[in-house]
């Protein structure tokens, strides 16, 4: 197995420094399933050269639970002679994790300002088995910006008619940081490959997750190769609901796509799930004058200002931060009188009586709940439905019964980041077994419910409670949603 990787950015040598392996000499590391080398074929100022070589000792492979041998025990010869040893594949990805953990991880300490510089690289890949061939390598690499040069190797030089082997040859060319070029071979060989991982564990989805998380969760493709990498229902699933949860989170996405983004069908998101839900609620409780309390960034106003029955919007929010991105995301300036005259923006604490929170037919509160103090509750709540008092209210959090899923993976740190030079890789804290760093509680749907009947009993309202995002039999669905109607008209 090998894979070479280039600079052409002037120092080119620098590539040295940021994958903490000398130049001049080679580094041997013990993988488990054999060995794996690193060394530089060419290192000069123009143009600098790290070739990675793992040596796989078949027999040692097949004794390994996990391994390639069959479960069962049938006597086959398979274990023994494979194309595990020659092939590029989930091995090259765990080598890949060994040797450059700290690269990886985006860790340099003594050339920090290499980390996030783009190179000029070049990396190829000589061998690569493909289920799907050429056009898969393109759709997972052309959209991170990889030129891509592939041709498939037939299946046997002397007898050209038996036509291509699932191996491909493939050059990428871009520029890129180290670390993102690692992060996307780490992820997307074994994804090419989609043969069972040599590796394959309980911590998979955070592997995935932190090395994937700066561009898969906006990658076309995220659901395919989340579905190939984990190649399991139950851990795939997990992963989509959290890399949708990263989306949410990401400061990095391109906001003035996400309007037109969200018209398109993205199999991925709960994020757009729950988007959809608030909308189908605002637009049953028949539109009008909508405010968005905690809008954050303002997703949900910008497809309320895109619905027709939707007269007026107004978006309010303590951060300064989220409504400058808000304002962008609405693009204030370039909208037309009538738009800007009917979006609003508005910073304000929801914990506080603020008069021009009043006179609104709908009032939406979309994940703002958990990050309200639980001693500032009963003030939110008297805010929310004494003061602001609209006709309708529809307010979402996530139900914590689904977390169960995430916990459950978190407790086993893996492998393949250990074995680094300076043990890069540890970038993630201990267990926080709510969603977000900022959720001060995270209600059950028992609690949820419980609280949705007390705030209908003290302030008169009705409710009725539904879920968003995928179901499970046990723990419900992730996200929990409460629609109030006002009882008496005050
Ligand atoms: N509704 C948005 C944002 C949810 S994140 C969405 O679904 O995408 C929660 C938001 O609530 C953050 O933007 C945060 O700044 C805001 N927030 C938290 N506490 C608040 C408070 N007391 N008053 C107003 N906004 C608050």
């Amino acid at each position: 197995m090998l894979l070479s990787l280039t600079s052409t950015t002037t120092d080119a040598t620098d590539l040295g420094f940021v994958l903490h392996k000398h130049p001049e000499r080679v580094r041997s590391v013990d993988v488990g399933f054999g060995r794996a080398h690193v060394w530089y074929p060419e290192a000069t100022t123009e143009r600098c050269t790290a070739t990675l070589f793992v040596e796989v000792d078949p027999v040692a492979l097949s004794r390994k639970p996990g391994g390639t041998r069959k479960s069962g025990g049938a006597a086959t010869l398979e274990p023994y002679v494979n194309d595990r040893p020659y092939a590029a594949s989930s091995m090259l990805s765990v080598a890949l994790g060994r040797l450059f953990g700290s690269a990886l991880a985006g860790n340099c300490a003594s050339r920090p300002e290499l980390v996030d510089r783009a190179l000029t690289l070049e990396i190829e890949l000589p061998v690569v088995p493909v289920r799907g061939g050429e056009a898969v390598v393109r759709r997972l690499f052309e959209p991170l910006g990889w030129a891509v040069d592939c041709h498939a190797l037939p299946l046997d030089e002397a007898f050209p008619r038996w036509g291509a082997s699932r191996y491909v040859s493939v050059t990428l060319a871009g520029d890129h940081t180290v670390q993102r070029a690692l992060q996307h071979l780490f992820v997307l060989l074994p994804v090419l490959d989609d043969k069972k991982h040599y590796w394959i564990g309980d911590d998979e989805v955070d592997k995935l997750l932190r090395r994937g998380g700066d561009w898969l969760p906006t990658h076309p493709e995220a659901e395919f190769i989340t579905r190939r990498y984990l190649r399991f229902g139950g851990l795939a699933r997990e992963a989509l609901v959290r890399l949708a949860e990263a989306n949410e989170d990401s400061d990095e996405r391109d906001e003035s796509n996400d309007a037109a983004e969200a018209e398109v069908e993205r199999p991925l998101s709960l994020n757009d799930a729950r988007t959809e839900a608030v909308l189908t609620a605002v637009t049953d409780a028949g539109g009008g004058r909508v405010v968005d309390l905690g809008c954050g960034e303002g997703r949900l106003l910008a497809r309320l200002v895109a619905t027709p029955t939707v007269a007026e919007v107004t978006g309010v929010d303590v951060s300064v931060r989220a409504l400058e991105r808000a304002a962008k995301r609405l693009r204030v300036d370039d909208m037309s009188e009538r738009r800007r005259e009917s979006a609003n923006l508005i910073q304000g604490a929801l914990t506080y009586d603020d008069a021009r929170l009043r006179g609104f037919d709908v009032a939406t509160v979309v994940e703002v709940v958990e990050h309200i103090d639980l001693e500032r509750l009963d003030t939110f709540e008297q805010v929310l439905f004494e003061r602001v008092a609209p006709p309708t209210i529809v307010l979402t959090t996530p139900n914590r019964e689904y977390n169960v899923h995430f916990e459950r993976l978190r407790a086993d740190k893996g492998d393949a980041d250990k074995g680094d030079d300076d043990k890069g890789g540890a970038d993630r804290g201990g267990a926080h077994d709510l969603r977000h760093g900022d959720h001060r509680f995270e209600w059950t749907r028992a609690e949820f419910a419980a609280w949705v009947a007390g705030v209908t009993d003290r302030r008169g309202y009705r409710a009725t409670i539904s879920g968003i995002g995928p179901e499970d039999p046990d723990t419900g669905p992730p996200t929990q949603m409460a629609v109030f109607t006002r009882g008496v008209d005050r």
